[in-house]
């Protein structure tokens, strides 16, 4: 079985549902064989961007160029993807090897080369010991690795992930989303991956494009997101960073003025403890472990910092603005 990725490319890509803008002018470009997120709130149009790509939507206007080809006119079945779903989709009343199998039994392949590409596939998602157990009886995390199985079983260039983790809880989520992407980059697959948990994405991907209401604002290596936020959106929801969206309150913390139309931003870890800082009142407090994420109001203005460790446990502190950046205002 002999599996790589197609660079997958969009170009000018637009969806309406009536007069619902969902996908409005959409380009980007996947490297083949790499690990890419559209990352966004509700309802900003990844889900519609990603059944486009897998052709259970239509584009209204666009292209979608899967290695050199336009799949744009292409029916589901014939386009190089396949699709992990929230949900894994798994039929329930077959056992594993069935629910992989079904895919290629569609296809009409000959029995004997399925049950050996059924037996490939499970093994390379360490699942092979389970291929006659009913999917009923199989853990979230083991029927996510199943839907992988699966989506592969079929050679295809591409793989789909819709929201694959969202019905596992915490432990199990951190623990599979690093199965993941071990596999992914062993399997070699190019992966479009959507998500709206900014902490998902930035752990998984090579590159994330972050969507807000139906366009892409910014792509990039999570790192760069984080650090060099181009917009006032980008910052505060990949970075959680606080915005003063009040100039007045921009010049008070840091003694900037923003130009007409920007923000001023200010990441948590970078408002800190020190003696001859601003009154703040402490309003909220959650000790995470590494980290104490503090809430305070200094001069009226609401912040959220991050302090290293415990913070001091009083209800008055004295803090300082390290570095802040000026951002255009999209909020
Ligand atoms: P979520 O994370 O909630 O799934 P999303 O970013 O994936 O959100 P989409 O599912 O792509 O967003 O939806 C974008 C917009 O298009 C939403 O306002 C949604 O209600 C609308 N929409 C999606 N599919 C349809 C449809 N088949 N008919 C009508 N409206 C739709």
């Amino acid at each position: 079985m002999s599996l790589h990725g197609e660079t997958v490319a969009l170009s000018g890509v637009r969806k309406s549902f009536g007069d619902l803008v969902a996908v409005d002018g959409v380009s980007f470009e996947v490297p083949a064989g790499s690990f890419f997120s559209l990352l966004g709130p509700s309802g900003c149009g990844k889900s519609t961007t990603l059944r486009m790509i897998a052709g259970f939507e239509a584009p209204d206007e666009g292209d979608i160029i899967i290695g050199d080809q336009n799949v744009v006119p292409l029916a589901a079945s014939r386009r190089p993807t396949a699709m992990v779903f929230q949900n894994y989709a798994l039929f329930p009343h077959m056992t594993v090897g069935q629910n992989v199998a079904y895919g290629l039994n569609v296809r009409r392949m000959k029995k004997a080369d399925v049950r050996e590409r059924v037996r490939h596939v499970l093994e390379r998602v360490d699942m092979a010991a389970f291929e006659d157990t009913p999917v009923p009886s199989l853990s979230g995390g083991q029927q996510q690795r199943v839907a992988l199985a699966r989506a592969v079983a079929v050679e295809p260039q591409v793989i789909l992930f819709d929201e694959p983790l969202s019905n596992l809880d915490v432990a199990l989520r951190q623990q599979t989303r690093k199965e993941l992407k071990a596999l992914q980059k062993d399997i070699g697959l190019t992966s479009l991956y959507v998500t709206h948990d900014q902490e998902e994405a930035m752990a998984m991907s090579d590159q994330v494009a972050v969507m807000r209401a139906g366009r892409v604002v910014q792509i990039g290596r999570p790192e760069t997101l984080y650090m060099e936020p181009e917009t006032a959106f980008v910052a505060s929801f990949l970075g959680g960073a606080n915005i003063l969206v009040d100039p007045a309150d921009g010049v008070r913390l840091t003694g900037f003025e923003p130009d007409t139309g920007h923000v001023v931003s200010v990441r948590a870890e970078d408002v800190v403890l020190r003696d001859d800082g601003h009154r703040a009142r402490v309003v909220g407090r959650q000790f995470l472990g590494h980290v104490t994420e503090l809430d305070i109001e200094v001069d009226g203005i609401a912040l959220r910092m991050r302090v290293p460790g415990m913070a001091p446990d009083e209800a008055e502190l004295r803090v300082a603005v390290k570095a802040y950046r000026s951002l255009p205002n999209d909020l």
